[in-house]
This record gives structure tokens, C-alpha cells and sequence, in this order.
């Protein structure tokens, strides 16, 4: 049940669906009808949640245990996911982080409990020129969506970006790896904790790989990544 206030801002400043531009008395910028219609990422592999592979361990994960205990991605990455996200990151829409989250936990996602929770961080030239980090957005709208996912006085950790990494999308695996090789340094003690990573998309795992080495190295008992959308495979 809606409080008054919140029916005057609806009808004062309607939200309209990002995609069918319908008048929605929602707090989300997506409609139930096209929300329903997203890829959901329910059929992927349970070790980096590529798309596609019936909920079977993927080749490359068989080939080489990944430093992420799971991956668990909410939806594809298609056409629909990519609009979202460029209004969500270039356009600077900030609003769309609860949508995202709501959208997330619309699924049959859910978020484990954790020692520690932490967003992927960006470069601090990217975030400065960019003006926010999307996943700690996300992050932040999960946990008033989920408390269990808000931090905890006494477990205080940090992920530090030590350079900017190249776009990964079209690099070749070792390019990839190469790329990443050092990128992220862990401040805290992390030592026999287990943590939970939030991002906004999933592109092609070296990144969430290069964190979870990270944070192994640096003693943690588990690292899951969740997201909203993972790319499949090229
Ligand atoms: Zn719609
Ligand atoms: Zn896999």
C-alpha cells in the first residue's frame, strides 16, 4: 500500500518505462510487461553464469577452476540490457540502480550472506570523469532492498582499482589476463572471510577472476559475484 506522499510524486512526476514509454505508478523506470520480457540468465553455468550452457559447468571453467566460487548473473546481456545500461552509465541516470536491483531480486536470485560485500570499484580517473560507480549504486539499492547485504561495523574491507584497465570485450584471453594481471589490491583483513561481490554487467570473467584472486591471495574463504546481466560467448 502506497503512503499519500508517494501517490502525489507519482502523479506530480509520473515515471514512463524506459522501453514502451507507458506512464508506470512505480518506483522502477521499467514496466512489469517489458520486465518480463528481459532474457532471463536461468539456463547458465553455475561456476560464471555464460549463458546458454543448460545449467552445466561451461569448457572453460572445466578447464581451469575460476577464483570465484559462483557467478550468478540475473539476465542475458541482449539488446534490451545494453539500452538500460548506456542510459544507466553515459547517460547518468542514476535513478536506474533501483531498477536494476529490483529487477535482480524480481528473479530467482538471491543474494548470499556474507562476511563482507563489496562493489566492483572503477578507476578513480573513470569515476571522477563519470561522476558515480554504477555497481556501488547497485549495491547500495540492493541492501535497502536486502539488509542482510549491509555492511557490518566490524568487517570493513576495500577493493582498490590500481590502474585502468583496456576494454575487455575484444581482447583474447591472455590479453585478457595480461590486462589484469595486478589490477586490484585488497585494504583490510580479509583473512577467512567470505565476500560477496556486486557488479552491473559481467563481460567476460577475467575482471570478476582478477578480484577473486585478489581477495584469495589476500585470505578470503570464498568470493561469489552477482550481476545483472552476463554477455555470452562471443
Ligand atoms: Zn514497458
Ligand atoms: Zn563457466
Amino acid at each position: 500500500m502506497k503512503s499519500i506522499a508517494c501517490r502525489v510524486i507519482d502523479y506530480l512526476a509520473p515515471q514512463f518505462c524506459i522501453y514502451c514509454d507507458q506512464e508506470s505508478y512505480r518506483p522502477e523506470a521499467v514496466c512489469e510487461v517489458c520486465r518480463d520480457a528481459l532474457l532471463v540468465n536461468d539456463q547458465a553455468c553455475p561456476k560464471c553464469a555464460l549463458p546458454g550452457t543448460d545449467g552445466r559447468i561451461c569448457p572453460n571453467c572445466l578447464k581451469a577452476e575460476p577464483a570465484l566460487k559462483t557467478v550468478t548473473a540475473a539476465y542475458e546481456y541482449d539488446p534490451a540490457i545494453a539500452y538500460l545500461m548506456h542510459r544507466w552509465k553515459y547517460l547518468k541516470d542514476r535513478n536506474l540502480s533501483l531498477t536494476a536491483a529490483k529487477m535482480m531480486l524480481n528473479t530467482e536470485i538471491r543474494i548470499k550472506s556474507a562476511d563482507i560485500v563489496l562493489a566492483t570499484p572503477l578507476h578513480w580517473r573513470r569515476r571522477l570523469r563519470r561522476g558515480f560507480n554504477q555497481s556501488e549504486d547497485l549495491l547500495l539499492s540492493l541492501s535497502r532492498l536486502q539488509p542482510s547485504l549491509q555492511p557490518t561495523p566490524t568487517k570493513v574491507a576495500q577493493l582498490k582499482r590500481r590502474f585502468a584497465t583496456k576494454t575487455q570485450a575484444h581482447a583474447s584471453r591472455r590479453e585478457r589476463l595480461n590486462n589484469l594481471q595486478g589490477a586490484f589490491t585488497v585494504v583490510g583483513d580479509v583473512r577467512g572471510c567470505s565476500i560477496v561481490l556486486i557488479d552491473d554487467v559481467c563481460t567476460t570473467g577475467a575482471t570478476g577472476n582478477a578480484m577473486g584472486r585478489a581477495l584469495q591471495d589476500a585470505g578470503a574463504s570464498e568470493v561469489h559475484l552477482y550481476c545483472l546481466a552476463r554477455t555470452p560467448s562471443p
